[in-house]
């Protein structure tokens, strides 16, 4: 089959054999993948991984082959898969039910072969069934969806949790801004570029900032704020340097939650972290069935979200042009 393969330096198409299917896995028919920041970050170096390795772990396909173990219902469904693979059900935290933290998980894409392929062999626990409402290309966001749901997993919301600085709005920032809007919550959109701000201003945020049109940032963020800071202050924007800004414009006691997996060393202002008592979050990997009704009853849209698409041949393409368009949002590979 073809597959888009990793090799330490570039990402190249290649002629690789099948997966072979053990009793435990389906074979999905891969039809649309979506390039995600990881994605980049480990073609540029900064995230090490295992080579050769087929990238990718943002997709939605068909199910042409079940394994002896499985459900053979599954057979001819479109479904998406989560990440967190090779899970064994019995340490600390499976004994607790976060599988996605076990630690044995191998995540598809980045720690074994991933989606930029013909065919990806996935455990049938890691399944989830796509409504046909939901298009293939819509389905490779739900990964990320319920990414940005996980946000309010990990962070419980109080009654005074009423604004939230969003700083990028890329994929994640933007479907963050629809997640913070049905929360209840009043987003300040941050970033450079105004097609971005416009389609969080269509999603429902109440504050705009393009970053290039004002000077300081944590002074426009007070102002929006009566002067204390937001509430909520959240960093999807893969950019370390952000960090300072984000802490300056947090309220004191305020929350701050990372999303951002960009593999560098990060500035950090700590201490005002301790002395303004600021409570720091992180999530990852989220509810699926969240985001699978999400996007099936509308409350959140994805459609605009799509930048380009290219087909698996010409997967280089984005990977060499990724940065070079502040506008653009995200690439979907057509398979
Ligand atoms: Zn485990």
């Amino acid at each position: 089959m073809k597959a888009a393969v990793f090799d330490g330096h570039k990402i190249a198409i290649k002629e690789v054999p099948k997966p072979e299917l053990e009793d435990s896995q389906v074979l999905i028919e891969v039809k649309a993948a979506g390039i995600c920041g990881t994605d980049i970050a480990i073609v540029k170096g900064y995230l090490p991984t295992p080579t050769p390795l087929i990238l990718g772990h943002e997709f939605a396909g068909e199910i042409i082959k079940v394994g002896e173990n499985v459900n053979q219902n599954w057979l001819g469904k479109r479904v998406t898969s989560e990440i967190n693979s090779n899970i064994d059900f019995e340490c600390y935290y499976c004994q607790r039910e976060i599988f996605t933290q076990c630690i044995s998980r191998k995540a598809l894409g980045i720690d074994i072969n991933g989606s930029f392929a013909e065919y990806i062999a996935v455990e049938s626990y890691l399944l989830h069934e796509i409504p046909n409402n939901i298009s293939y290309r819509e389905a490779t966001f739900i990964e990320p969806l319920a990414a940005a749901f996980q946000t309010f997993e990990t962070m419980p919301l109080g009654s005074d949790d009423k604004t939230i600085a969003i700083f990028g709005l890329g994929k994640l920032g933007l479907l963050l801004c629809q997640v913070a809007v049905i929360k209840g919550l009043e987003v300040i959109g941050i970033d450079y570029s105004d097609r971005k701000l416009n389609l969080a201003k269509k999603y429902g945020a109440r504050h705009l900032i393009n970053r290039f049109k004002v000077k300081n940032i944590t002074e426009k963020i007070r102002g929006k704020t009566e002067n204390i800071g937001a509430d909520i202050v959240v960093d999807t924007t893969g950019n370390p340097e952000v960090l300072i800004d984000i802490v300056a414009s947090c309220k004191t006691r305020g929350k701050i939650h990372i999303k951002s997996t960009h593999g560098l060393e990060t500035p950090i202002n700590l201490t005002d972290i301790v002395v303004r008592e600021i409570t720091l979050y992180s999530s990852r990997c989220g509810p699926f069935d969240k985001a699978i009704n999400a996007l099936s009853t509308g409350v959140v849209q994805v459609n605009e979200l799509i930048s380009k698409e290219y087909p698996l041949d010409n997967i280089k393409e984005p990977f060499n042009s990724y940065e070079k368009n502040q506008d653009h949002i995200k690439t979907i590979i057509l398979i």
